[in-house]
């Protein structure tokens, strides 16, 4: 059995939503993943009289389409969309049967604005969290789009088209045969990269706002929630809605809740700032803040927005080593995420940069599918908590090298090793290897600001206890800012303490 009892519960709920017939069209051969595609198609037809199975010979075996009866298919799935992609496949099936996509208008409208034909293949992981919401993403947009075909493809199952494409990070996206994009991109991204953007027109023509968040994280979001609470003119401009919780699997620590997964946070912190009318401006990225009788925003698509008071919430971003070889290697065994692309290590040696604890939690993470884990750390110790280190220490293909300096990374088209300078003696040791996973913390997102607001050595913005800046009528919060602990409710609770403040002060001036 493909669907355990629960899965089919809740299946069952969904397929209640199913608007009209949908065909699917498999092809399967005699492999494990044709019979378990077979078998979980059989379980489905028996859940629903809208679903109609035929067999045929298509391009990947196995492999499925969806379609209306008589239509053409523009969405497939090759492999078993199970793991993380199970909602993808659910959210295809009643897409596909009619169930109108939830996407705004404008969304939709730039969907409908692509004129040529584009066909996509998107390889995954079933093990990444990242990857459902680029399949989705296009799967919505084959939807809304006759000339828009998706197919997502199991990396696991279609080994040698990822061998001979060289992917070493999911998911990677292709178009139209050339190479895409790679890692976690929205729906507003996609577009935005296939140039389907806003004018800048549409944003100068805005009035002033009385309160502008800028940055769209935890922090962003709350700032913007008690702002617009207060009745004022509230306004969110994010390169990224949802920030790092979009990377973040399990959390453990948003109090109240025992445990839940970063995407949710990020879809509800979406729709609580819609609930209040804020205008969200999304995949808008700000390049300088001035003072004049307004504080304006200089957006790098050329609009100025203007506003009353700034909340600058722009959060952090992975902090990079800076050798040679490692932005050139990136997606091809350099790598900073290892819940999406550890899979792609399976069998092979690779390394961990960094032994504080998102480094030591990856290499437990990577121990479980890799051959072996070289942990690097820069110190004489590992900074990880003890708890940690216990279990790292336990595991039999971990090896952990302490006080040594990353030199280089090497490779000719993929990473085949590490070159590591020993700090007590400057001995350089060369390590060959498939896979570097970078964990070495991060960095504020405040290089756009002039020395008007004042940061710390290390690019924090300096707030004090109301989170106010150095520059009157700017306000901070959250993980750009000096305020100690980088968490999600401590962004949370720093977003609004910045937003009363930003309020207070319209008052007073
Ligand atoms: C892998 C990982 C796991 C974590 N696990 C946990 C956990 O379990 N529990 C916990 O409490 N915390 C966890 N954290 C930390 C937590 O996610 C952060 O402290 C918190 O999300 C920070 O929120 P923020 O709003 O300050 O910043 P961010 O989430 O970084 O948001 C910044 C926002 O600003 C936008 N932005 C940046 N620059 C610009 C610009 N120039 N113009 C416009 N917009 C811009 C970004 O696109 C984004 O929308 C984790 C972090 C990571 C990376």
């Amino acid at each position: 059995m493909i669907l355990d009892d629960q899965l089919k519960q809740n299946l069952m709920e969904y397929l209640k939503l199913i608007e009209g017939k949908v065909m699917l069209t498999l092809s399967v051969g005699e492999d494990d993943a044709s019979k378990e595609m077979r078998e979980l198609m059989d379980e489905l037809v028996l859940l629903s009289d809208d679903l109609i199975v035929k067999e045929a010979i298509l391009s990947r075996t196995p492999s499925f389409t969806l379609s209306k009866p008589e239509a053409e298919a523009r969405i497939a799935f090759a492999g078993v969309p199970l793991g993380h992609e199970f909602s993808s496949f659910v959210l295809a099936l009643l897409q596909t049967s009619g169930r109108p996509p939830k996407v705004d208008e404008a969304i939709i409208q730039r969907i409908k604005a692509i004129k040529e034909p584009l066909v996509f293949e998107t390889y995954v992981s079933l093990s990444c969290h990242n990857c459902p919401e680029v399949v989705q993403a296009l799967n919505t947009m084959s939807v809304i789009n006759p000339l828009i075909k998706n197919t997502m493809i199991d990396g696991a199952v279609f080994g040698s088209e990822v061998e001979s494409k060289e992917i070493m990070g999911v998911p990677a996206i292709y178009l139209n045969g050339e190479f895409f994009g790679g890692g976690r991109l929205t729906l507003e991204e996609i577009l935005t990269k296939l140039g389907q953007v806003e004018s800048a027109e549409a944003f100068e023509a805005k009035d002033p706002f009385d309160v502008l968040v800028v940055g769209g994280g935890a922090a962003g979001a709350s700032a913007a929630i008690y702002a617009a609470r207060k009745g004022i003119k509230t306004g969110v401009v994010s390169e990224r809605f949802g920030g790092q919780v979009l990377d973040t699997v399990g959390i453990e620590n948003f109090i109240g809740t025992l445990y839940t997964e970063g995407p949710k946070i990020a879809a509800d912190l979406e729709s609580h700032v819609k609930h209040y009318g804020i205008d969200v401006m999304n995949q808008q990225r700000v390049k300088a803040i001035k003072k004049s009788a307004f504080i304006e925003v200089e957006l790098e698509n050329g609009a100025t927005l203007k506003s009353k008071a700034v909340v600058l919430a722009t959060g952090a971003r992975w902090r990079e080593l800076g050798v040679p070889g490692e932005k050139e290697l990136r997606n091809k065994g350099v790598a900073y995420c290892p819940h999406c692309d550890g899979p792609l290590f399976k069998g092979k040696h690779v390394a961990v940069i960094g032994g504080g604890n998102s480094g030591i939690e990856a290499a437990i993470d990577l121990a479980g599918i890799v051959s072996h884990v070289t942990v690097l750390e820069y110190l004489p110790e590992l900074k990880a908590d003890a708890v940690l280190q216990n279990r790292l220490f336990s595991l039999p293909n971990v090896t952990v090298i302490k006080n040594v300096q990353t030199k280089e990374i090497t490779g000719n088209g993929k990473v085949e090793g590490i070159t590591y300078i020993r700090r007590d003696d400057q001995m350089e040791v060369h390590l060959p290897l498939q896979g570097v996973f970078v964990q070495i913390g991060l960095v504020p997102n405040t290089d756009f600001l002039s020395d008007l607001i004042t940061r710390n050595r290390i690019g924090e913005i300096e707030v004090d206890a109301k989170g106010a800046t150095s520059m009157p009528g700017v306000f901070a919060a959250g993980d750009c800012t000096t305020a100690p602990f980088k968490q999600i409710i401590i962004a949370m609770g720093s977003g609004a303490t910045a937003a009363l403040s930003a309020f207070d002060y319209l008052i007073r001036n």
